[in-house]
């Protein structure tokens, strides 16, 4: 691609920002077109942990049955069905895993920004009971040893309580793995301001459909009633992509469901160490704030018709869990219920991306439905995305992940 060429991306969420900020490094500058601004949907108001990859595959949620994911009604987010398996993007994860330290000096740098980066133990806590069916502490970590995560250990109860001394007694130990974190409107507001120093341009607008001439896309219509032109459209749009994917005759299946959060502060800030206790969350952030969650029925509600309120009753159930689990948490001041639309595979709910060409056209692509894991993905999606827009060749490297994720594949 000519570096003078007019890229569009459509959404200036983590996904549009990691790309436009990858083609300005390859000298393309890009128009980044949101109909509200940077990072004002899911991708500013995640959580923003960097999951260690292996757990991905240890994870028991990657092999649940579709009956299962069906049943009881809660939708999970980390679900995936038969045939679907998380091993097919791994590279997303992992390549973006190991880049951060330095991604996150370079955005600093570039962007200006701190992204308030570190790397976090993260624990899985087992009651005793648990540990007494599983047979003990080594057969809990065994499994993530398997998948590859050499990191993976197991920490005891003590340990735990010279960290958390309020930690139920109910809690053996846990299971134990490094993770990163970010904060999650920094990191995107780091990725536009460093695109922009390399050419980008972020504008605000609806795009309602496209100007194309045979098989090209030639520019993008705003709801203003404005067009503008471009050699290439990436399609970043969330949950929100199966209104417009339609436009370009090839409409891609889209699932939003809703995910929430709180933001607390403690009189004490906690150890930056995450603790995981079945459906409930409990992470403590770098600048002292905690996010407490719950991944309980009715926490990722089906949200077809795009509704983004909040609810009393999670934000309840999620106070109520946690100070269960650490009963510190009830000295905790909300200081923010938060939370927004994901976007996820239909039929059951299930995480598969979808990003590459779009098919039928020879200037437009997509890269969306990252469901629960966009921040974490973010870094290598825009740069294997810029490497396809500019080469007009898949990487290589990922060409079994691109075919596996590309939208003429999926069509569920
Ligand atoms: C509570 C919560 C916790 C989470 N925790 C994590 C986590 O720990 N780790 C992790 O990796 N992920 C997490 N996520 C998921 C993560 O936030 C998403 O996967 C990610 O933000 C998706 O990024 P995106 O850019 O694809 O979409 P979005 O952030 O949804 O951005 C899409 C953008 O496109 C714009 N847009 C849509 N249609 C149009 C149009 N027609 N014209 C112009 N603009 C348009 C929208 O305005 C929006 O800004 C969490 C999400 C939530 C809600």
């Amino acid at each position: 691609m000519s570096k003078s060429s007019d890229v569009i991306v459509i959404g200036a969420g983590a996904i549009g920002c990691s790309v436009a900020y990858h083609l300005g490094h390859r000298g393309i500058s890009a128009r980044v077109v949101d109909r509200e601004s940077i990072a004002v949907r899911a991708s500013g108001k995640a959580w923003a942990v960097f999951t260690y990859p292996p757990t991905w595959i240890a994870d028991e949620h990657c092999i649940r049955q579709p009956s299962e994911a069906l049943e009881g009604a809660p939708v999970d987010i980390s679900a995936t069905v038969p045939g679907v398996s998380v091993r097919d993007w791994l590279f997303l994860h992992a390549s973006s895993y190991d880049r951060m330290p330095e991604f996150a000096i370079e955005l600093a740098e570039r962007g200006g920004v701190d992204i308030e980066y570190c790397e976090t133990p993260s624990t899985s806590l087992v009651t005793e009971e648990e540990l007494e069916e599983a047979g003990g502490p080594q057969d809990l970590v065994q499994p993530h040893l398997t998948a590859g995560g050499v990191e993976s250990r197991w920490i005891d109860g003590d340990s735990l309580r010279e960290l958390f001394p309020s930690l139920n007694p109910a809690y053996a130990g846990g299971i134990s793995h490094p993770a990163g974190q970010v904060e999650p409107y920094r990191f995107s507001l780091a990725m536009a301001q460093a695109a922009e120093k390399l050419g980008a341009e972020f504008l605000q607008g609806e795009v309602l459909d496209f100007t194309t001439r045979g098989d090209r896309i030639t520019g993008v219509r705003l709801a203003s009633g404005n067009e503008l032109q471009a050699d290439a459209v990436v399609l970043a749009t969330g949950p929100w992509i199966g209104k417009l994917s339609a436009k370009l005759d090839s409409p891609i299946a889209c699932r939003p469901v809703f995910s929430e959060c709180l933001r607390a502060t403690m009189p004490v800030d906690l150890p930056l160490h995450t603790l995981y206790a079945g459906a409930l969350s409990i992470l403590p952030k770098k600048n002292g704030e905690v996010i407490l969650a719950t991944y309980g029925a009715k926490d990722f509600v089906d949200r077809a018709g795009f509704d983004a309120s909040l609810s009393e009753e999670t934000k309840l159930a999620a106070l109520e869990g946690v100070a269960r689990v650490l009963p510190a948490l009830e000295d905790a001041t909300i200081v923010e219920h938060r939370g927004d639309l994901l976007a996820m595979a239909p039929t059951p709910p299930y995480q598969k991306p979808v990003m590459g060409p779009f098919p039928g056209w020879q200037n437009a692509f997509v890269a969306t439905r990252f469901g629960g894991d966009g921040v974490c993905m973010s870094p290598a999606t825009g740069e294997v995305m810029a490497e396809l827009i500019d080469t007009g060749r898949v990487p290589l490297r990922t060409r079994r992940m691109f075919e596996c994720l590309a939208p003429v594949s999926e069509g569920r």
